[in-house]
């Protein structure tokens, strides 16, 4: 189904900048003969719906610092800017509520659970009522889909043991999510925290809730201090849950997958990892918890408990307010909205009413499209002159030419063009460009095309022609499928080369 709509669809887009690129790569063979990263594939970055996720006590502070209306404006930035007239004690005040009100859940959910279990009620006692709003929470719900690694930062217990112990900085974690029924492996998943949750040293330090819904994900999401997520990268296509807790003020901690690989900006909040790819998850699974327990160690934890005379961290509170003020806007519903209307739903809006409203137009189109699909295999391009194995500086241009035969085409039906990219040594293609010709000769069928290269950079160059459809028709001209490449000797294994990279 998802090929039959990439083939079909007017537009097509993946939910973040990664997971654009992740899409165009995955789906690469619906657009053969095209290189991976021109398949017709935008992004448009997921968002949340600000109000309907922001807790009442934040909401009050936005109505009094921010503009009027602010509400309306969710998706501009300046209205954020304002976040930073909030005084600090107020905002951690409003936090710190939510915090409380979240714990006294935890609280309830956890006893309910273990009486059932057949735990006493001392027992219970001396668990539940080691919760405390003074230390640092980290928060951690969602799907137990098991790409999103929900045991990950338990895999050195020794040294998760540590970081939760400390006695003068102590940290809790509170864990929630459901599998799905038919994924075995992610309610073992449940089951695996829920053991090292009744391991001795463990014990009114971490909670594992039951029955995760939206009701409950609306008190974690603003209730906890730091909200980890750990996704197998670039699996995560987008993930929403960490923008709900960004804009009640919660510090995101997460890999740099799918919305935070582009929220993230050094000073918001912290990522796990980093952008490398991997080929093996146990390294990537080492690496990625290594570096958990790192940055609690080294970053979060003394951050969290530099705290003031009123108790809490005025450099906490730092990056709470950056962390609102530079995802607020940008991972709202409102931005998302302006991103579908402007890359996606105007352009075919206009479109239709230009062309399809005319339906003597569409069906000259659709015969045009016949012809094309009848004569395009004998086009021919061949080079006219040759500029290679030419040396140049950086800074100058090349005009290249070649001789195009278009059998029964009308030359405005094409596009040709130069495709060059700067050759490494080791053989990988980079830094593409594509060049449009002009016309510049006819005879007959027979036409020649110049086009001028620019090399801003010094290095090895290639470069190759090819002939594409052009029509106003539709958007991803890409969808006709019909690319003709030039084929002779040595060019043609570059061809394969650039379809590759
Ligand atoms: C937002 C939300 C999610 C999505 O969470 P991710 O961390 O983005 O996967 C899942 N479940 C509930 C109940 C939510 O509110």
């Amino acid at each position: 189904m998802g090929i039959l709509a990439l083939r079909i669809a007017g537009k097509k887009n993946g939910v973040s900048k990664l997971h654009g690129e992740v899409s165009r790569e995955l789906f690469a063979e619906v657009w053969p003969n095209i290189a991976q990263r021109e398949s017709p594939i935008d992004y448009v970055t997921n968002g949340i719906h600000t109000c309907s996720w922001l807790g009442p006590k934040m909401k009050e502070l936005y109505n009094k610092y921010l503009i009027a209306y602010w509400q309306d404006n969710i998706h501009k930035n300046e209205v954020w800017e304002k976040v930073r007239d909030i005084p600090n004690d107020e905002i951690w005040k409003a936090h710190q509520e939510r915090k409380i009100k979240l714990l006294q859940i935890v609280k309830e959910n956890t006893s309910t659970r273990l009486k059932r279990a057949g735990y006493g009620y001392e027992q219970i006692g001396s668990i539940v009522d080691q919760l405390d709003p003074n230390i640092l929470t980290i928060g951690f719900a969602r799907r137990f889909a098991t790409y999103k690694r929900a045991t990950l930062i338990f895999k050195d217990l020794e040294r998760i043991t540590e970081i939760l112990n400390k006695h003068d900085r102590p940290v809790q974690i509170i864990i929630a999510g459901k599998a799905h029924p038919a994924d075995v492996e992610g309610q073992e998943l449940i089951k695996q925290i829920h053991e090292i949750s009744m391991k001795p040293q463990f014990k009114g330090k971490i909670f594992l809730l039951e029955n995760y819904n939206i009701a409950m994900s609306r008190y974690l999401i603003a209730g906890v201090d730091i909200w980890l997520n750990t996704p197998r990268r670039p699996m995560e296509a987008s993930g929403t849950s960490g923008q709900k807790a960004s804009v009640n003020g919660v510090l995101n901690f997460s890999i740099l997958d799918g919305w935070w690989a582009e929220g993230y900006n050094g000073k918001n909040g912290w990522k796990i990892g980093t952008e490398k790819e991997y080929d093996n998850y146990n390294i990537q699974d080492k690496d990625d918890s290594e570096d958990i327990y790192m940055t609690l160690e080294n970053k979060i934890i003394p951050t969290y408990y530099r705290k003031n005379k009123k108790g809490f961290s005025d450099d906490w509170v730092t990056l709470m307010k950056e962390s609102i003020i530079t995802t607020g806007g940008n991972y709202s519903t409102a931005r998302m909205l302006v991103d579908y209307t402007q890359k996606l739903y105007m352009p075919l809006i206009n479109l239709y009413n230009n062309h399809y409203s005319d339906l003597e137009k569409v069906s000259e189109y659709n015969n045009w499209k016949q012809e094309l699909y009848r004569n395009w295999s004998d086009i021919k391009i061949t080079q006219v002159g040759n500029k290679d194995n030419i040396t140049l500086d950086a800074g100058n241009s090349v005009e290249v030419c070649c001789k195009v035969i278009l059998p029964n085409i009308s030359p405005d039906s094409v596009e040709v063009q130069v495709y060059c990219g700067r050759m490494l040594d080791n053989g990988v293609i980079q830094d593409f460009e594509i060049v449009k010709m002009e016309r510049i000769k006819e005879n007959k069928q027979e036409y020649e095309y110049v086009g001028r290269i620019k090399f801003t950079t010094g290095g090895d160059f290639v470069y190759t022609f090819r002939v594409m459809p052009k029509t106003e028709m539709i958007l991803d001209s890409a969808n006709l499928n019909l690319v003709k490449w030039m084929e002779k000797d040595k060019k043609s294994e570059l061809v394969d080369k650039l379809l590759e990279e």
